[in-house]
């Protein structure tokens, strides 16, 4: 098919946009086929009562269009998301690929993602997924025992065996995937496990975590923990990010910190070169002064979210009335994405960031973390503290020395891998009796110093109570 040619855009809107943007669209809005608990996308569908959620033909070749037209970088990532995108058919999809090479200008290359709870994956869409080169993104949050907990269908039942299927399928194909895993309550404090689950049990390579972090108000906090999901005769209550209360799911700070460890002390141990966890690469960039996760860039504001309607938000964390920059109906992307409001959505990250964060010596790696949040107090009682600081600032440190390490390493023009070798010379010389690394108080030898990680319990880990978050 012959590509595109330029489109005429105002100079003037293009100067003020940013050359490339990573925009999540949500084909059948917030609709999904399970129901899992700490899911507050669910309640986005608030947004729009009594409408069908789901993407017409007009607003799919318009959001392709304008997308193609907006970006002067000449790589470009169409990424589906939910919702759970599946529920739109293989053929919607078809259509999609088939209007990026309408729309592809010269030189452009085009990734697509697509983020999926995996349930509906089949050899059909795996032919179709594996035929285009689809990156797929699967959510699982590890084993059985804590993926059950919150991952459930609308019945309430644990969904890891439909999940199963679906990476079965995957690999079936050949299908490249990453995982997505949430980081709460049920398996915060299991992350080498998880982490091992994900390496050994489904071969991953990639692999994502994301905190869960659920805010509400004391009017709001009893109905938040019941969950996202519609009930009879209840009114469906619509998230937004607003409260200092957190729920149970919600993985604690302090918490959120040790997990990442636990994985990075093995990671560091085994698999550098071999398996790629998003923050580890993302911070020893951040050693080079390069950010592309938007979550600990100084500024953000290039990750917008467009709804099923071709309705655009400023972020996908903020799908909310205040954030909503316009309609792709109405008027271009990039206009939306060069306005004054997503420009002062981007730089309120930088410019709002607490005393204690502008004097933190982690501050060039962790910039803050994501304003969404940013609801604790600071030591000195100033609002606006993040809630997940503590274990964001236990991460950057204890990482440290191990990614100066590889920086330099990466200096020499030499491999990161190259530190296991220097791990193993560390723990060598501290002997198998010597208090991990890790910091869980255990002998190196009982802790990371063997293979595996100490079982889960039977059941999901106990639930912790609301909290309200302080400094
Ligand atoms: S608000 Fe958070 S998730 Fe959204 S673009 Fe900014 S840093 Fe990223
Ligand atoms: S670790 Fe805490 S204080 Fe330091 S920059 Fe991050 S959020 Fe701010």
């Amino acid at each position: 098919m012959e590509a595109h040619p330029m489109p005429i855009l105002d100079p003037k809107v293009v100067a003020g946009a940013p050359p490339r943007f990573h925009l999540l669209a949500k084909p059948s809005g917030s609709t999904c086929n399970i129901d899992c608990k700490y899911c507050f996308f669910l309640s986005k569908e608030a947004l729009y009562p009594n409408e069908k959620h789901r993407m017409s033909p007009a607003t799919l070749e318009a959001y392709i269009k304008q997308l193609l037209e907006s970006h002067r970088d000449p790589n470009i990532t169409v990424a589906w998301q939910g919702g759970e995108p599946t529920l739109m058919g293989v053929e919607f999809f078809r259509r999609s690929i088939a209007l990026v090479e309408q729309y592809r200008r010269p030189g452009q290359t085009v990734q697509h993602t697509f983020q999926t709870n995996g349930i509906a994956l089949d050899d059909e869409w795996c032919t179709f997924l594996k035929e285009h080169g689809v990156l797929v993104g699967l959510s699982i949050d590890g084993p059985r025992e804590v993926h059950d907990t919150n991952r459930v269908t609308r019945g309430g039942k644990g969904t890891f065996d439909l999940v199963m299927k679906g990476w079965q399928q995957l690999r079936k194909h050949g299908v490249d995937f990453n995982i997505l895993c949430t980081v709460n309550a049920a398996n915060q404090h299991h992350g080498r496990r998880v982490y091992q689950f994900f390496r050994d049990e489904l071969k991953a390579e990639w692999v994502q975590f994301i905190p869960i972090v659920e805010r509400a108000t004391p009017e709001t906090i009893q109905l938040a923990n019941l969950g996202w999901r519609e009930r009879p005769k209840e009114k469906r209550l619509l998230y937004t990010q607003e409260g200092s209360l957190v729920t149970e799911r919600t993985v604690g700070g302090e918490q959120y910190g040790q997990f990442l460890v636990d994985i990075f002390e093995e990671w560091v141990r085994h698999d550098v070169g071999k398996m790629y966890v998003q923050l580890f690469d993302v911070t020893l960039e951040a050693y080079f002064g390069q950010h592309k996760l938007c979550i600990h860039a100084p500024t953000c504001g290039y990750g917008p979210a467009i709804e099923y309607n071709g309705d655009l938000y400023s972020c996908d964390h903020f799908v909310e009335p205040r954030y909503k920059l316009g309609n792709i109906h109405e008027t271009h992307m990039l206009e939306m994405m060069a306005s004054p409001a997503q420009r002062k959505f981007g730089l309120d990250k930088r410019d709002t960031l607490t005393k204690q964060c502008r004097e933190c010596e982690v501050r060039p790696l962790c910039n803050g973390g994501c304003p969404k949040d940013r609801f604790a107090t600071a030591k000195d009682g100033e609002p606006g503290q993040n809630y997940l600081c503590e274990g964001l600032y236990h991460f950057f440190t204890h990482t440290r020395p191990a990614m100066q390490y590889m920086g330099m390493m990466v200096q020499k023009g030499r491999a990161p891998a190259d530190i296991m070798g220097w791990v193993k010379a560390e723990d060598t010389r501290r002997g198998p009796y010597a208090p991990c690394p890790c910091g869980s108080g255990r002998k190196f030898r009982f802790c990371h110093g063997t293979r595996e990680a100490p079982p889960l319990p039977r059941s999901a880990a106990p639930v912790e109570s609301a909290t309200e978050v302080g400094a």
